[in-house]
């Protein structure tokens, strides 16, 4: 894809979450149905960056059709966890960017009331950062803001994020790093790794369970 074309993606992710934000005022609104829409953009888009992060890095490859290539970032940055601060924030970004535009327009007949675009403005936004968070969470001294929203866990910040590449089954999180937590507790990952082996035989690659099978 041409520079251009990225940063027309990228650029169109923004104003689509500016769109709904502008949205979310149309109607009367309230305090409450306004923070209660950012708190559901923000949990939304900790569980979808989670639950895509898990299926990329355990059931997919490079070789993949369609996603191979954003697998490739995957796999490159578990080898070379550096590798991304060659690249700038179009050219990091633009892939998730793009997948957040596609939400945005798919949503965007469905999605009604303050509290629904606030929602989606929120989790638009996000998902034209999640490399960009990432990029952050491998700083041991991110710009003040951002570390500030990382202490107070509202982002995933080092010490949280480093316990992925000691061990690529755990801490999948490129957001907010909430789900881990419940579904570590739950068991959620490992549930669904044995589901999955006993419906399709596939094995997850960096998996919970060892060699359960035999
Ligand atoms: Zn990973
Ligand atoms: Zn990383």
């Amino acid at each position: 894809m041409k520079r251009a074309a990225k940063i027309a993606v990228v650029a169109a992710a923004h104003a689509g979450a500016c769109l709904y934000l502008w949205r979310a005022f149309l109607q009367p609104w309230t305090i409450g149905e306004l923070a209660l829409g950012l708190l559901a953009g923000h949990i939304f888009l900790d569980l979808l960056t989670l639950l895509i992060h898990w299926t990329v890095d355990n059931y997919f490859t490079p070789a993949s059709p369609v996603i191979g290539s954003t697998v490739y970032y995957f796999r490159e940055h578990h080898d070379k966890a550096f590798e991304m601060f060659n690249r700038d924030y179009v050219e990091g970004n633009f892939r998730n960017a793009g997948f957040s535009l596609l939400i945005q327009l798919g949503m965007a007949a469905w999605v009604t009331g303050c509290a629904g675009n606030a929602g989606m403005a929120v989790a638009g936004l996000g998902g034209a950062y999640i490399t960009q968070i990432h990029k952050w969470a491998h700083m041991k001294q991110p710009p003040r803001p951002i570390a500030l929203v990382q202490r107070a866990r509202l982002l995933v910040g080092w010490e949280f994020h480093n316990i992925h590449h000691a061990d690529t089954a755990r801490h999948y999180g490129l957001y907010a790093g909430w789900f881990d937590r419940v579904f570590d507790r739950l068991r959620v990952f490992e549930t669904a790794e044995h589901i999955i082996w006993r419906l399709t035989g596939a094995r997850a690659v960096e998996t919970r369970l060892g060699d359960f099978t035999t």
